[in-house]
């Protein structure tokens, strides 16, 4: 039987078993997938041991991301550009891979729901410079964004952020937050703000093109107080759910050889277990 896990510190509040516990039963497969506690100092015995465990691979979620691309023997484009690792595969010669989905998670829920987000070629204002903001910045790259306004609390972040995406991405002041909406084509909220027990996002959309598109990535609660004000206001909106699916499923087709399919139900299901949490 095949068992893969996700490991962080902590991991409690993960949603990656309910999403791939529902693959492994929708197509029925002999396989497992588990929850397992990892402290950081910890992290590379655990790496080594891996398939001693009887595991093929793992994903990863904080604070072991940037460790987890360290401990691994190769790691894709995405990972090294990121420099953090979500996805972990051991491959027949026991060789451990690195991957990094989110942006691919991004990038495919945000084209299916608005496939015309890079329309006229207007700028992107990301908000948040931290481990999300840098998936979704590689992601908006690599989709051909023509500029990418980074707007971060703390400056030093964004302008590293900036600079290590080239001369498409550039750094905005916490402060000018409000302004840097004007003409732009897509916001994407990156920050952890108007999470579930976070503070509120403080943001005036005033400013924003009637048609931008608004996505939050995210989805603890689902319909963050940023898409509700964004929905107000007649703007097309793009939540964090999608992401999170559809970055689960390089992983699972990886360790379990099916490619999983991002329905409705499977939707519905992770849905209904974070209206649970
Ligand atoms: P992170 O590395 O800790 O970054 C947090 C970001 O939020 C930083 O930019 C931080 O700014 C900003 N921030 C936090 N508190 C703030 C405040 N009071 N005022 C202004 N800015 C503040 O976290 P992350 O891993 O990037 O995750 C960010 C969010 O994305 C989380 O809510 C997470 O659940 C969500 N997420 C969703 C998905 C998905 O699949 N939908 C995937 C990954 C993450 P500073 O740099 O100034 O600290």
């Amino acid at each position: 039987m095949k068992r893969a896990c996700v490991i962080g510190w902590p991991v409690e509040h993960s949603r990656s078993p309910v999403i791939h516990r529902y693959w492994l039963k929708l197509y029925g497969l002999e396989g497992a997938y588990e929850k397992e506690a990892v402290r950081p100092e910890e992290l590379q015995g655990f790496l080594r041991s891996l398939g001693d465990r009887s595991y093929v691979g793992a994903n990863v979620t904080l604070p072991l991301k940037e460790a987890a691309l360290a401990s691994a023997e190769s790691a894709d484009q995405a990972a090294e550009a990121i420099g953090a690792a979500n996805t972990l595969w051991l491959d027949a010669a026991g060789t451990l891979h690195a991957s990094n989905t989110d942006a691919y998670g991004f990038m495919t829920h945000l084209t299916q729901e608005a496939p015309d987000w890079n329309k006229g070629e207007r700028p992107v204002v990301v908000l948040g410079a931290g481990g999300a903001a840098r998936a979704i910045v590689y992601a908006l790259v690599e989709g051909g964004a023509s500029k990418i306004m980074i707007v971060n609390r703390t400056g030093e972040r964004a302008q590293a952020l900036a600079k290590s995406f080239g001369a498409r991405v550039v750094a905005f002041a916490w402060e000018d937050r409000n302004a840097a909406l004007s003409g732009c084509g897509l916001l994407v909220n990156a920050t952890s703000l108007g999470m579930t027990g976070k503070p509120a996002l403080d943001l005036d959309l005033a400013a924003l093109p009637a048609d931008a598109i608004v996505a939050d990535i995210v989805y603890s609660p689902l319909a963050t107080p940023l898409l509700a004000a964004a929905r107000a206001k007649g703007n097309p909106t793009v939540d964090g759910l999608g992401m999170l699916l559809h970055q689960a499923v390089p992983g699972f087709a990886r360790w379990f050889g099916i490619r999983p399919e991002v329905t409705p139900e499977l939707r519905a299901h992770v849905a209904a277990s974070l209206a649970e949490q």
